[in-house]
């Protein structure tokens, strides 16, 4: 049984003090069942460490580079987030693939380094419009399942997939609960290929994508949906927590 898994990523937006004031009403809400996480700004994650101490609200962070240290000018290193206490770490995600223009050999090495510091990784795929019209959506997501290497990344509850089509993330279309799950499903599927049935049903897979408290039961119920990842609707405590409050009225 796979513990539904819902992480705020609330990419360049907020100020330290309502980061302060939106992580302390969400740690004080979270249900036993489900797993929950916020990415702030790096500049916020510290104060916002110590506004949730003690609560299990997880911290994450939404980049990190691919060396431990060194000189690389304005970079983050995976191991300097966990002295922080984060747990898990973005990678691939699309602002970084299409606004950003990393290549996927890079988002590759920061999965695999954030990984080797301890941290989870949560690894984002997604297909544009114009990939999804021309089917080749499930080719995409296949190459981006294969940035992440079955030698390095051996403990499946320290992996999370985040599927998130281009198109529909900060648009308000989302994908719809059919959509949704032939992705996930075959995200499984090409999991157990690469690693083994019993890894790739340990993984959690989150849906992103204009995840909203209106659409998250119906995409939430889907087998292979096991979270999401949340953007716009994450930046306000009374939208997230119903998307929170959703997952665990699904969950035992
Ligand atoms: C995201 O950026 O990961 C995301 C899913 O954004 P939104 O919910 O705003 O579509």
């Amino acid at each position: 049984m796979r513990t539904k898994f819902i992480a705020g990523n609330w990419k360049m937006n907020l100020t330290k003090t309502s980061s302060i004031e939106l992580a302390r009403a969400i740690a004080k809400a979270i249900p036993n069942n489900v797993d929950v996480g916020i990415a702030p700004p790096f500049v916020y994650i510290d104060a916002v460490a110590s506004a949730i101490s003690g609560s299990k609200l997880l911290l994450g962070a939404q980049d990190a580079y691919c060396e431990p240290s060194g000189a690389f000018t304005g970079d983050i290193s995976p191991p300097m987030l966990k002295d922080l206490g984060v747990k898990f770490v973005l990678t691939g995600h699309s602002e970084r693939r299409h606004i950003l223009h990393e290549p996927p050999e890079l988002v590759s090495r920061k999965a695999l380094a954030i990984y080797t510091a301890g941290l989870t990784p949560i690894h984002c795929v997604g297909e544009t419009l114009e990939e999804r019209d021309s089917h080749q959506t499930l080719e995409v997501i296949r190459s981006q399942l294969e940035e992440l290497k079955p030698t390095t990344i051996t403990d499946p509850n320290r992996l999370v997939i985040a599927y998130e089509p281009v198109w529909a993330i900060g648009t308000g279309r989302t994908a719809t609960d059919q959509q949704a799950q032939e992705v996930h499903h075959f995200i499984r599927d090409t999991m157990t290929k690469m690693w083994n049935r019993d890894f790739a049903d340990r993984v959690r897979i989150q849906y992103g994508g204009s995840m909203k408290p209106e659409n998250a039961t119906s995409l939430l119920s889907q087998p292979d949906v096991d979270g999401g990842l949340i953007g716009g609707a994450a930046l306000k405590s009374e939208s997230f927590l119903a998307i929170v409050n959703a997952a665990a009225r699904l969950s035992p």
